[in-house]
């Protein structure tokens, strides 16, 4: 697999909303507290395109994407 992007999430900011891992659960998983863990760091484009809503959708701008 070539990956596209790397898949970052600032803990500090994350509180929990859980949104991430329920639109793209293949990318994101929730710990013990609700809080967001990367399933896949290094993503190829069709989970790129997953991580992206999740970095769309958190409400604390947790979610990074780098090229
Ligand atoms: S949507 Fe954002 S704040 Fe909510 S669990 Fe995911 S990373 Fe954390």
């Amino acid at each position: 697999m070539i990956a596209l992007a790397r898949v970052r999430v600032d803990a500090e900011k994350c509180v929990g909303h859980g949104r991430c891992y329920v639109l793209a659960p293949e990318v994101f998983e929730e710990d013990e507290r609700g809080h967001c863990i990367v399933i896949e760091e290094d993503v190829s484009e069709a989970l790129a395109d997953e991580a992206r809503k999740g970095e769309r959708n958190c409400p604390e701008g947790a979610i990074r994407l780098e090229r």
